[in-house]
């Protein structure tokens, strides 16, 4: 049982497509952003009553870029993407949990 919540020690890009985060643990994950934008947490992106999604995967560009990534407080980032939605917030939960 962990008490500890994770957050992101350090958030780098790896490439055009690319970023990776340095945990509070030393764990690095990394993400590709149009697999984060296809998971897009807003209200635009997804039915908040019945969890499906509004937004066809097909209409997201696969190698859409990330104009930057904001942190939200201590517990999620938002990232504004060069295409597409840029509205979700990404909590450290959700982002580690995947
Ligand atoms: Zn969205």
């Amino acid at each position: 049982m962990t008490t500890v919540p994770y957050f992101a020690r350090k958030i780098f890009q790896k490439d055009n497509v690319t970023f990776a985060i340095e945990w509070n643990d030393g764990v690095i994950s990394d993400y590709r952003l149009s697999e984060l934008q296809k998971r897009c947490p807003c209200a635009n992106c997804v039915d908040e009553r019945t969890g499906r999604r509004l937004v066809d995967e097909a209409t997201i560009d696969e190698d859409v870029r990330a104009k930057r990534i904001v942190s939200v407080g201590r517990y999620a980032l938002r990232i504004e993407y060069l295409s597409g939605c840029s509205t979700g917030i990404y909590s450290f939960d959700m982002l580690r949990g995947h």
